[in-house]
């Protein structure tokens, strides 16, 4: 066996701790003679590992009681529509930040069932920058305030959480346990589990409980998020062992130190790529420097025709996945926290090479 250094957007690597823990208890999970994909949900022994994965996320976001967290299915992309059916209420509108694709996205379903005021934009700008929160044109009226806090596509993130009087929805996907946020900025946080919390199929939702009771009548049971957090989010079979992975990796994390720890890390690995990528006419990266994502980070060649030598040989030396995403071409090392330093030093070692032989 031996494991390659993976920069995939998602489904993104797994820390080797946590894949050699499941692999060891496969088969037979804690002696009881199955393993966790066999259990029934209503066991002992998954509701102790359902139970022990949300305590532990809690103790690692610091999430109080007034938070609901659900693990449910359908992707970030099912909450782009679970979002507005929760929330909007009796009113018409919402506003929305459109820093990249999946803002994009986000409005878009959102669309189908309000008025969406997009509040900012940096379109015009090829989605390259946040723009500046005193541009933000906010209706008053609107039932909350969605935003993307790090567009995985562009590789733009916020440092900074928008201060508005409405309720605040954020698209965590890839940027989520990444650092340390204070929960209670927010009202809704949902991610995909398939960047930084586990395998696919399980997606997050942290919801202030205050908030949920209102969905609108014809929400999918399945989409209203009363309905889970009653059920302790087994109203139906959930998505049992990614939730059970999302477990050892959140056990992980706190091992390692928590997400300050990780902070730590995450801005040493990303400081030395973009430095790597600014101190060489090479590489580019277009995001400006205070919104430079440091969980994916896009990256092009001077010259695109080697694009496609520069990926073979990456992957002859074990760097997988770093081919930009279809809509922008070029790079992109995603740079998770399971993504070694080793690996953001071997991939810099790397780059180096290819450009003194390309130059
Ligand atoms: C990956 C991603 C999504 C889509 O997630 P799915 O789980 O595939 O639906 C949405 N938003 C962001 C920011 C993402 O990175």
């Amino acid at each position: 066996m031996s494991r390659k250094f993976n920069f995939c957007a998602g489904p993104a690597a797994l820390p080797e701790a946590v894949l050699t823990k499941a692999q060891g208890e496969m088969l037979d999970w804690h002696g009881r003679g199955l393993s966790v994909m066999e259990m029934s949900h209503r066991s002992e022994e998954f509701v102790a590992i359902a139970e022990g994965a949300e305590t532990a996320l809690r103790k690692l976001m610091n999430i109080s009681d007034e938070f609901a967290v659900l693990f449910v299915q359908g992707g970030a992309t099912q909450q782009f529509s679970a979002v507005p059916m929760n929330l909007l209420g009796d009113k018409a509108v919402a506003n929305y930040v459109n820093t990249g694709q999946w803002s994009k996205k986000a409005i878009k379903e959102a669309s189908k069932y309000c008025e969406v005021n997009v509040a900012a934009t940096s379109e015009a700008e090829n989605f390259s920058c946040i723009p500046s929160f005193d541009s933000w044109n906010i209706d008053r009226s609107g039932a909350y305030l969605h935003y993307t806090p790090n567009e995985t596509i562009g590789g733009v993130e916020f440092f900074w959480v928008p201060q508005v009087d409405m309720p605040i929805v954020a698209d965590m996907s890839s940027t989520i346990l990444s650092r340390p946020i204070d929960v209670n900025q927010f009202d809704v946080i949902y991610a995909g589990a398939q960047k930084n919390i586990g395998p696919s199929g399980l997606t997050l939702v942290i919801a202030r409980r205050a908030l949920l009771g209102n969905a609108h009548p014809l929400t999918p049971s399945m989409l209203d998020y009363k309905v889970h957090d009653d059920a302790g989010s087994m109203s139906n079979t959930p998505p049992a062992y990614a939730w059970y992975m999302a477990g050892l990796v959140f056990d992980w994390l706190l091992e390692q130190g928590g997400l300050a720890a990780m902070e730590a890390i995450n801005l040493r690995k990303s400081s030395k790529l973009y430095n790597f990528i600014d101190a060489h006419d090479f590489y580019a990266n277009p995001v400006e420097i205070a919104s430079r994502s440091r969980m994916n980070v896009p990256f092009t060649l001077a010259d695109s025709g080697l694009d496609k030598a520069f990926l073979s040989g990456a992957e002859e030396r074990g760097l997988l996945n770093l081919k930009g995403h279809r809509s922008v071409g070029g790079m992109r090392a995603s740079i998770y926290n399971a993504v070694p330093e080793a690996a953001v030093d071997a991939l810099i070692g790397y780059m180096q090479e290819f450009a003194a032989a390309n130059a």
